[in-house]
């Protein structure tokens, strides 16, 4: 690895700048981690890794569980799924339903709440044992058995979740929610509830700098297309309404999550995920954010 004493030394500089941002308490069980933890872990595809601070305690990884769904339901009805999801930026925030009743219930993009919802449904229609076979899925693109959603997670925020249950059934009554909005949402919390490490994570999410294979036995997750297409997503949408912020800062696809983690892809190149609890007013890490602005500064490697 080249680059271990420049993350060590971004590590530091940016560990010390004053924390900014809220935890994400809406959802009273992320209201339980140290606000202070904050880790960095780099994976390069020629199987190259290194790590810094708290890059070996799990958390929730929430939003970025959404790459893992979206992946999946791409895989078994293709280009189909883009009748029921868009894939333009929404400029709203990740919760928001006000282009929902406009737009008739077709979510911008699938990282959305709405756009999620509505992956969460598709795969409860193509998946006999959904909650286990995702699980599968995912443990199988890193063969790593470890990784296991949160029930403690998953049940606060169903306690909480008033806003995803109107999304649910917004889009339900315009007829793009297959099933049950309860099973739906159950499903929708559970994926949102995995959790993992900055290790565990961005060696799950090489595949996406691989051209859609894992290294793990070289498995093929997505096509080469399908890869491309999902890193133009987390491209443009994988900040919500700071997608073009973190663009011109950072520079490489990324999916951000509410428990403060942070996974970015250079195809061809590395992954990188970073996890630092404390958010900016758009729901996204600030410590992450500005590490991985420093890390592309610095390094030069960003995809522009
Ligand atoms: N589970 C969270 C929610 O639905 C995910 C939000 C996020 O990580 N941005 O509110």
């Amino acid at each position: 690895m080249n680059h271990e004493k420049t993350i060590e030394n971004l590590y530091e500089k940016v560990k010390r700048i004053d924390s900014k941002g809220d935890l994400a308490s809406y959802i009273p069980e992320l209201a339980n981690v140290n606000s202070e933890s904050f880790g960095v872990y780099i994976s390069t595809i020629n199987s190259s890794t290194f790590g810094v601070g708290n890059y070996s305690d799990k958390f929730s990884i929430q939003s970025i569980a959404k790459v893992l769904s979206l992946s999946l339901a791409y895989r078994i009805i293709g280009e189909n799924i883009w009748k029921r999801v868009g894939v333009e930026p929404s400029g709203t925030a990740f919760n928001s339903l006000i282009q929902l009743e406009a737009d008739k219930g077709i979510p911008r993009n699938p990282f959305i709440n709405a756009g999620a919802i509505v992956v969460a449904d598709i795969l409860i229609s193509n998946l006999d044992n959904p909650k286990e076979d995702f699980l599968a899925f995912v443990r199988g693109i890193s063969n790593d058995s470890e990784i296991n959603y949160s029930t403690d997670i998953s049940l606060s925020e169903k306690s909480v979740g008033f806003r995803n249950v109107a999304l649910c059934n917004l889009i339900k009554s315009f007829g793009n929610i297959e099933n049950d909005p309860s099973d739906v949402l159950d499903f929708y919390f559970h994926l949102c509830s995995l959790e993992m490490n900055c290790k565990q994570l961005s060696e799950l999410f090489i595949f996406l700098a691989n051209d859609g294979c894992s290294l793990f036995e070289g498995k093929e997750i997505l096509s080469q297309s399908q890869s491309k297409r999902v890193n133009a997503l987390m491209q443009t949408c994988g900040f919500y309404d700071e997608s073009g912020e973190f663009a011109f800062k950072v520079g490489l696809p990324s999916k951000s999550g509410v428990g403060g983690g942070i996974v970015a892809i250079h195809p061809k190149q590395y992954t990188i995920a970073v996890w630092s609890p404390r958010l900016n007013k758009k729901g996204n890490s600030y410590k992450g954010i500005k590490f991985l602005e420093e890390f592309t500064t610095k390094t030069k490697l960003s995809i522009f």
